[in-house]
């Protein structure tokens, strides 16, 4: 498919498409759901023993088995004047598709188009602009975000994206797809996770036009790009040499993230109550349910990896109703909503005995440390019965270091899910360990 390269009009005000509730939405299209459940929780600091709280990133601990979690998006709290998007689908011969303004530029019905963002310049004035790619379908329905590469690093997200948007055919979609592959270009460009001055641009949303570089960006981002959005999905892999199982990372307190998370497929849920300034924070505060989905390590192109990606966007895009039915993925992956990393008490060679996805016994082995010099040998064991989620890659490791991220599975007082902050605020806890994950 050729996206066609935008010219540049005024924006009129009010030439919104349809807005929809997702909660409506998936009413009308989400077939049954699907969670079996487990429990999540997340790493933290644990001064040397594996658990408990939360860390980093964006998680957390805490909660409940599914009967806990509100599963049942159907029901009830859509405002009235949502349209569901089966009925737009179903009623589109009555109702037309409108044009998406977006950047600056009007994309009509039944086409795509190459647009630029470009959030800041270079110190000579040059601006650095990243591609944002639409496609307005023919018919009327929700718009669905992808974003990837909000850390420069992370390319499996990038070539998600590329294959969505490309297998999109405008004719045949309801809705709208805006997919934005290289988000953090300036980080991109010189491989690495951060902005020029080392910040982590997942820390600022939504941002502010009078702050900091990170924050200008941020803000511009998110104004001009997300909040066009009804629903979005974050792309991401592992950081500093840790891999991630393919698995959605959302706050299944809210019925609207879950509704978006029982589209997406047979893919591993981790429940997580997003870290402040991350765009999953921002933009489901904003009103806008967003999913992180984590993917594989920095650096590298995985093709499995990429392919269950894919897969799973292309279910939550079919689930949506927002195209004809094609690759509505398998059995429901368990539900986890607690988990926890397990850190390196010695320094040393890592090497795993387990692989990411491997089931594990309280007590198994999941790896060892052994000092290169003194040749003494350390074991890391599974301090719960779970799912390795997230792996170090095989590498020299110090004391504190991250190494194994497992899924538990247990049974949790589901009145935990409820006592968690909204979002987690690191900066003030000091539980962020950079670069676990989203
Ligand atoms: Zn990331």
């Amino acid at each position: 498919m050729r996206f066609l390269t935008g010219s540049k009009s005024e924006p009129r005000t009010g030439a919104g498409a349809v807005r929809v509730s997702l909660i409506a939405l998936v009413a009308g299209g989400l077939v049954g759901s699907a969670f079996a459940g487990e429990l999540p929780d997340e790493p933290l600091d644990p001064g040397g023993t594996v658990n408990e709280d939360t860390t980093a990133e964006a998680e957390d601990d805490a909660l409940t088995d599914d009967a806990s979690v509100p599963v049942d998006p159907v029901a009830g709290n859509a405002p009235e004047d949502d349209v569901a998007l089966a009925d737009a689908v179903s009623a589109e011969q009555e109702e037309e598709a409108e044009p998406i303004w977006l950047l600056g530029v009007e994309v009509m019905p039944g086409t795509a188009s190459r647009l630029a963002w470009a959030a800041t310049e270079l110190f000579e004035g040059v601006p650095v602009s990243t591609p944002v790619l639409v496609v307005n379908g023919a018919r009327p329905g929700p718009v669905l975000c992808l974003t990837a590469a909000i850390h420069g690093d992370e390319l499996n997200g990038i070539e998600m994206v590329r294959r969505v948007m490309h297998d999109m055919v405008p004719d045949k979609l309801a809705g709208t797809i805006i997919g934005v592959p290289i988000v953090n270009v300036q980080g991109f460009r010189r491989g690495s996770r951060y902005l020029p001055d080392r910040r982590d641009l997942n820390r600022y949303f939504p941002g502010n036009p009078r702050g900091s570089a990170a924050s200008r960006i941020a803000h511009s981002f998110f104004t001009n790009v997300v909040m066009h959005c009804d629903a979005l999905v974050d792309l991401h892999t592992g950081s500093q040499e840790r891999s991630n199982l393919p698995q959605i990372r959302a706050d299944l307190r809210d019925p609207d993230v879950v509704t978006l998370t029982q589209g997406l497929g047979g893919m591993v849920i981790l429940h997580s109550t997003p870290a402040a300034g991350t765009l999953r924070a921002a933009a489901t505060s904003a009103g806008i349910p967003t999913v992180t989905l984590e993917a594989g390590g920095p650096s590298q192109l995985e093709a499995n990896v990429v392919k269950q990606g894919v897969t799973g966007v292309e279910t939550l895009i079919s689930t949506l109703s927002m195209q004809r039915r094609r690759s509505i993925w398998g059995d429901p992956e368990p539900v986890y909503y607690r988990s926890t990393w397990v850190r390196a008490d010695s320094g040393g060679i890592l090497f795993a005995d387990v692989s990411l996805g491997s089931t594990v016994q309280k007590g198994d082995l999941l790896g060892t440390i052994t000092d290169p010099v003194s040749n003494a040998r350390a074991e890391l064991r599974a301090p719960y019965s779970g799912r390795v989620l997230g792996m170090a890659r095989n590498q020299v490791v110090m004391p504190g270091n991250a190494t194994f991220h497992l899924g538990i599975e247990s049974e949790e007082d589901p009145e935990e899910l409820a006592e968690q902050p909204e979002i987690v605020d690191t900066r003030v806890t000091g539980d962020y360990i950079d670069g676990m994950s989203e």
